[in-house]
């Protein structure tokens, strides 16, 4: 992927899952495009819906995740956000966020400059 900035773990899921909702469709409709060939339509029309399936399974474990994320607010934009595990970013802002005092601007920090520095 191009796109290499810290995001929050959540959204990134998130994204994830609506992503495969609509590669569902996308391979769906070229399974259209094969109507003539029966046993070709019905493999894309099976992955299609495999896909859209599993994105159903994706968002259904974004909400069991949730339920565990803590929720606290954004030192840098003051808006509420959740956190997954002990290093996130912010969904608002994409501060990077830390609930071990013993991390905070260390270890995490460098992976963040690392991950901005190879764009
Ligand atoms: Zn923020």
């Amino acid at each position: 992927m191009a796109d290499i900035t810290y995001k929050n773990k959540i959204n990134r899921i998130r994204t994830f899952a609506l992503a495969l909702v609509f590669i569902g469709f996308v391979i769906m409709y070229v399974g259209l495009i094969f109507k003539d060939i029966e046993w070709l339509m019905l493999i894309f029309m099976v992955l299609g819906t495999l896909s859209i399936v599993f994105s159903t399974v994706v968002y259904f474990w974004i909400g069991l995740l949730s339920t565990r994320a803590v929720q606290i607010i954004c030192p840098n934009c003051e808006k509420p956000t959740k956190m997954l595990g002990r290093v996130d970013a912010c969904m608002h802002c994409k501060e990077p966020l830390t609930l071990d005092k013993s991390l905070e601007g260390k270890e995490f920090d460098e992976s963040y400059n690392s991950k901005r520095k190879r764009r």
